[in-house]
C-alpha cells in the first residue's frame, strides 16, 4: 500500500451551519457541497484545499459515531482518509501487517467513494480512513 495523497481530513463539529460559515468567513474556503451519510448518521460539508478536502461532520442522531466522538473527546480532528490504488489489497496488506480493520470490506462513503476505517487502537490513536475513487 502507498497512499498518494491525503484526500480529506475529517472534523467533528456541533453546529454545521457554524462551522461552514467559519471556513468561510475566516479562511475564505467556499463550501462546495453537502451530504448526509444516513448510515453513517452524520451530516458533512466539503471545502477544497489544493487537493485535499476537510470534511465538516455533524451528528445526525446522538447515537451516532460523531455523537460519540464529540462525547468523549469533544469537537476536533475525527479522522484522517488517505486516497490509495486499490482499496480491497491495501486493507489486507494492512490487515497481514497486524492492524486491526474496522472495515474488512470498502462501502460506500460521502461523495461517493469507496472507503474503509483501520481501528486506532492499531495506528498510534488516529482513526484513518482509506478510500478510492471508485473505477468507471
Ligand atoms: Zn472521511
Amino acid at each position: 500500500m502507498k497512499p498518494t495523497h491525503i484526500e480529506h481530513i475529517g472534523i467533528a463539529v456541533e453546529n454545521l451551519e457554524d462551522a461552514i460559515k467559519f471556513y468561510e468567513n475566516v479562511f475564505g474556503l467556499e463550501c462546495y457541497k453537502i451530504e448526509e451519510v444516513a448510515d453513517q448518521k452524520v451530516k458533512t460539508a466539503f471545502f477544497m484545499v489544493g487537493q485535499t478536502k476537510i470534511e465538516l461532520l455533524e451528528s445526525t442522531s446522538p447515537d451516532g459515531p460523531i455523537a460519540r466522538s464529540i462525547e468523549k473527546k469533544g469537537p476536533g480532528i475525527h479522522h484522517i482518509a488517505f486516497a490509495v490504488n486499490g482499496l480491497q489489497k491495501s486493507l489486507d496488506h494492512a490487515a497481514e501487517k497486524g492492524v486491526q480493520l474496522i472495515d474488512k470490506q470498502p462501502r460506500k462513503g460521502a461523495e461517493g467513494l469507496n472507503i474503509a476505517f483501520l481501528h486506532p487502537k492499531s495506528t498510534y490513536g488516529v482513526l484513518t480512513e482509506l478510500c478510492e475513487h471508485p473505477k468507471d
